[in-house]
């Protein structure tokens, strides 16, 4: 018994690779996924944190090249608040529904020391609700609006010291629940040199601080080098600006000085443009899997064990959820 029980496992490990005689047509399996997910759509939603006028709206705008009507906050919130907008923003064919989560309020009290408990909330009460569609007899979740954050822009003032503690104290809340990517901000208000002795102390200080950022992948052939490459740039400086000057005979998004013009694109004055490449262009969807196969997977975990479930039960025996006969009996016996 135990002989043929150790044949039939090797089987299931080990499936016979057979060729086929001909054409049977599973190759399109890739062009069907494509269909089918231009035809759902993507969601992706982005947080931004920082303080109160350092350039969150304005570098969303400009990453986003469209004008989200956000409105101005003021510096006199007596708490920290999140305010989400979704959009439906459309390229070609691909249609994206886009929310935007703003910190309000972040940084302006006296006392900061609960700064980052609304955002560590909101994280949570998305997650929280996931699951709890998850958890349902009768789950809606192709139609359901997963409004868990994919990534966290992180805005540090330009300041060329080094961390705040209440960015330190935040960034280490966040860091298990969500992908982080840092941003220096406004980085036309620092100078050339400043700001890269700032970019490496910055990341001495998350590192000596065991705060984990977003890594952008490098398993993956097509990507890997470009990844590398970027996450030799973290954290990114960047500006933000709506405005269109001419420089040359071509119009660009830039910031005008009475000494000169920071163009937004122009990659010797600041990082914008990797970071829309890593945001947008290569790593949009490995943000939106580590959300759910890492922080959603850690949130889901701890909440399923919390509730009392077990994968083993004593002994260390495997716990199935499969009624034994009794019970089955019973429930027939019912619905009859
Ligand atoms: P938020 O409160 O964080 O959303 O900040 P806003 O995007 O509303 O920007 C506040 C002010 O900073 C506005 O006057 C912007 O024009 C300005 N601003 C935004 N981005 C930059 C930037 O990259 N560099 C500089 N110097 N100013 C910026």
């Amino acid at each position: 018994m135990a002989a043929f029980d150790e044949v039939r496992q090797l089987k299931k490990e080990h499936p016979r690779s057979l060729t086929m005689c001909g054409h049977v047509g599973f190759e399109s399996l890739p062009d069907q996924l494509v269909d089918r997910s231009i035809q759902q759509g993507f969601c992706f939603n982005i947080l931004c944190v920082g303080e109160t006028g350092i350039g969150k709206s304005t570098l969303i705008n400009t990453l986003f090249n469209t004008n989200f009507e956000e409105l101005e906050s003021s510096h006199f919130c007596p708490c920290v608040r999140l305010r989400a907008q979704t959009y439906e923003l459309q390229e070609s064919n691909v249609r994206l529904k886009l929310t935007v989560v703003n910190t309000v309020g972040f940084g302006d009290q006296i006392n900061k020391e609960e700064s980052y408990q609304p955002i560590v909330d909101y994280i949570d009460d998305q997650f929280e609700a996931y699951l709890q569609e998850e958890l349902k007899i009768k789950r809606a979740l192709f139609n359901y609006h997963d409004s868990r954050i994919h990534v966290c822009l992180y805005f540090i003032a330009p300041t060329g010291h080094s961390l705040r503690t209440l960015d330190l104290l935040t960034m280490k809340s966040l860091d298990s629940k969500v992908n982080i990517i840092p941003l220096i901000a406004k980085a036309d208000t620092i100078s050339k040199s400043e700001l890269q002795k700032f970019k490496m102390k910055l990341m001495s200080e998350l590192v000596i601080n065991g705060v984990q950022i977003y890594q952008f992948p490098t398993d993956d052939d097509t990507t890997a080098k470009i990844n590398g490459a970027m996450n030799g740039h973290l954290p990114f400086a960047v500006v933000g600006s709506m405005d269109e000057i001419q420089v040359g005979n071509k119009m660009v998004k830039a910031r005008q000085y009475p000494w000169g013009i920071v163009q937004v694109e122009n990659e010797n004055h600041c990082d914008f443009v990797k970071l829309r490449e890593m945001l947008i262009c290569t790593n949009m969807e490995d943000l939106r899997e580590q959300t759910h196969a890492r922080h959603y997977e850690l949130y889901r975990r701890c909440k399923l064990e919390e509730m009392g479930f077990a994968d083993v039960g004593p002994e260390n025996k495997p716990l199935s959820f499969r009624p034994n006969s009794s019970t089955l009996k019973e429930s027939t016996r019912k619905r009859e």
